[in-house]
């Protein structure tokens, strides 16, 4: 041929500097871009050889990275199909730029749709060479070798060559700014995390042995691909052992994978892959080691937020489709809706490979229930399809480690707990250390505990009460067992209210003052045989201050104190003593307390029942202001009477730290006295 010259098919003035403006953070893609096109090339000439159409021998099916740093040079090398130099003015001059300037007034800001459109791959190496250079032999017989030359003006030439094997050398000259480029290590790096899954073989450098007390290159390439990963090969033909090898190939120092779900889907998209269900020790390995995105086997992101659920943001591997854009920037991919259909496929088999797994070996779905658990309840609060399928699997365990799947546990209590209204209640422990009295109390009354102490717990019980129908959960220590599922048959408390009021005093005055702790005191007539005092923590309140614990926005429920019910069984032998007791010594002496504070009381309603019209004279005001003055201080009186005379009776004391021993309310100085008035009541 003869030499020529002329211009790229561009009409932008300049179009390279505003590549590299573009893409200068993602300046690395350009080693993916031209090794990718390599690959294909050495593909297409292997096709071309299948059908016949190419006579001449395929001696070696490899692509070759070279790094000359003395040259400055950083070489791709193919023995793929090659191109004359009509294919280079057709694939490279002129198709790379059509319309180009039009785009890019359109799309400024999304550099990386520029080139997954128009194909930029290529010219993609201008974002890291001051001049690129083609040197090319066809497959074509006859063709004659081919050299074009660039340096980033829309100026080429393109010249004859010497070159006598069929195939590409793509010859980068490396900026100054991009030096980095021309580090073998550097390139090792980027060939590893982009390709390292191509299926052809890639050689860069050479394999390095230790001599002399140091690593030297041996004469042997270094290859830095796997052709075939597993991913790409038929499920029937792998075995669990591949499995691991491949995630552990991955991902490496990880503990094995609790189960795999290997995708494979052709219609209505391309897709391939496995997903990994990673044993979590910690959540630093949760963002370290995410999905991994490839366009038929290259390396695109592992941002794949869009692509995958969110809450499968939480496994691991590799999802692998040719319909997934190349280069894409995140904004993009959200919008795709190729990918938006990915995401809702990827979800169904998830599920579906679940509920497989569950029917198939529910013993080993039961043994890794609790660290899957974590996921499934993420995707059944954040995904309603998810949830909708998950149902079918999702399992509750009980606090004796029974596992049920939610239709199972709804049959097992829905007999014994049902409340009054129809309502079947769930009653859950977190805790099952600290709430073992509740929990024993329960089972004692034939109730089911399930433990919930799992991080989205919380949020999942509210998902669970809006997804069953008639269904309530209440923690095991929100309330005496009697009141944890309401019935009409409860015993009356009998008590006056002089009593009550009396035995409030008696008990609250041994309360200890806790720290950011309330107790309200009030008396049930239990079972004889349940303890003489419970202590219980409101359900909607806990949930609350839990829920604020996760939420910054809640923290309002996180600065309230924590509020106790202090609950009196006055059918309890001991506190029928105390209260026997009390009625015998102290109420005598409270008696006239309690008489001159009705006496107040129906002074003050007959005054404002007397007042003309509801308005109330100023002489009203005043003896009703004297009368609720008294009063109060009739109540001190009460009080300091009841205090009194509690402080005398250890029993009182020794009941109340008996709850909060149970509760694990009881420390410091306050157990330490526990103790010893146990040993001398002894
Ligand atoms: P794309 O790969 O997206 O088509 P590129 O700009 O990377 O865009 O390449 C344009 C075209 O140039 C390719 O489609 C191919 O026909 C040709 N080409 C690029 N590199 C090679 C190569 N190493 N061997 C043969 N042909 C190539």
């Amino acid at each position: 041929m003869t030499k020529q010259s002329g211009t790229i098919g561009v009409t932008t003035e300049n179009i390279f500097p505003v590549i590299k403006k573009f893409l200068y953070s993602d300046q690395e893609i350009f080693l993916r871009e031209l090794v990718s096109n390599a690959i294909d090339a050495t593909q297409k000439l292997k096709t071309l050889a299948s059908f016949g159409e190419y006579k001449g021998e395929i001696t070696d099916p490899t692509v070759r990275v070279t790094v000359d740093k003395n040259a400055g040079t950083l070489t791709v090398s193919d023995h793929g199909i090659g191109m004359t130099a009509e294919d280079i003015d057709k694939y490279i001059n002129q198709i790379a730029f059509s319309g180009a300037e039009e785009f890019l007034e359109k799309y400024k800001d999304t550099a990386n749709a520029i080139i997954g459109h128009f194909g930029l791959g290529f010219y993609s190496a201008f974002m890291v060479a001051k001049k690129v250079e083609i040197v090319s032999l066809s497959y074509k017989e006859g063709s004659e070798a081919v050299k074009w030359e660039c340096d980033g003006s829309p100026e080429f030439q393109m010249s004859p060559a010497e070159k006598t094997t069929v195939g590409t050398d793509i010859i980068l000259y490396i900026d100054d700014d991009s030096k980095k480029f021309l580090e073998q290590g550097e390139i090792d790096l980027l060939l590893k995390k982009y390709c390292r899954f191509l299926p052809v073989p890639i050689i860069s450098g050479k394999e390095q042995e230790w001599k002399d007390g140091k690593y030297v290159d041996t004469d042997r390439d270094k290859i830095i691909n796997i052709t075939e990963p597993t991913w790409t090969k038929k499920p029937a033909e792998l075995t669990d052992e591949d499995y691991r090898n491949f995630y552990h190939e991955l991902y490496p120092g990880q503990e094995d994978p609790l189960f795999w779900i290997h995708l494979n889907v052709d219609y209505p998209f391309n897709l391939t892959g496995i997903l990994f269900f990673p044993k979590i020790k910690n959540n630093f390995e949760l963002t370290k080691n995410r999905i991994q995105l490839y366009c038929n086997q290259v390396y695109v992101t592992d941002s794949v937020e869009g692509v995958v659920p969110e809450f499968m943001m939480l496994l691991q591997g590799v999802i692998d489709s040719p319909d997934i854009p190349l280069n894409v920037s995140r904004s993009y991919l959200q919008s795709d809706t190729a990918v938006k259909k990915i995401s809702g496929y990827i979800t169904k088999k998830v599920a579906a490979r679940l509920e497989e797994i569950f029917k198939s070996d529910r013993k080993d779905f039961e043994l890794k229930w609790d660290d899957i658990k974590i996921f499934i309840e993420y995707g059944m609060l954040t995904n309603d399809k998810f949830c909708d399928a998950a149902m079918k699997f999702a399992l509750l365990k009980d606090t004796e480690s029974k596992y049920y799947t939610l239709e199972e546990y709804r049959t097992l209590i829905e007999g014994n707990q049902t409340d009054k209204d129809g309502n079947v209640v769930y009653i859950y422990a977190t805790d099952p250390v600290a709430q073992y009295t509740y929990i024993q109390a329960a089972g004692e009354r034939g109730y089911n505990v399930l433990l919930l102490d799992g991080q989205l717990d919380s949020h999942f019980i509210g998902l669970l009460e809006s997804k069953i129908d008639k269904s309530r959960f209440v923690r095991v220590d929100s309330d005496i067992v009697d009141n944890l599922i309401p019935s009409d048959s409860k015993k009356d408390v009998d008590l006056s209210s002089n009593s009550r009021d009396m035995l409030t005093e008696v008990f609250r005055s041994q309360l200890p003052t806790l720290d950011k702790a309330e107790f309200l005191v009030s008396f049930e007539a239990l079972n004889p045989d349940a303890n003489p005092i419970l202590i219980t923590q409101n359900e909607y309140m806990r949930r609350m201050k839990d829920m604020a614990a996760m939420q910054p926005g809640m923290s309002f429920y996180g600065e309230l104190p924590d509020s106790y019910n202090l609950i009196i069984n006055t059918e309890n032998e001991v506190i029928k003593r105390i209260i026997a007791d009390a009625d015998s010594q102290l109420m005598p002496s409270l008696e006239p307390i309690f008489k001159t504070i009705d006496a107040n009381n129906e002074k003050t309603t007959s005054i404002r029942a007397t007042a003309s019209d509801g308005k109330l004279s100023d002489v009203d005001k005043s003896q009703i202001k004297h009368l609720d003055e008294d009063s109060a201080h009739q109540r001190n009186e009460e009080k300091s009477l009841a205090g009194k005379y509690a402080s005398a009776q250890p029993l009182v004391k020794q009941v109340i730290d008996l709850a909060l021993l149970a509760n694990g309310l009881l420390r410091g100085a306050e157990l330490n006295e526990f103790i010893k008035r146990s040993v001398s009541l002894l």
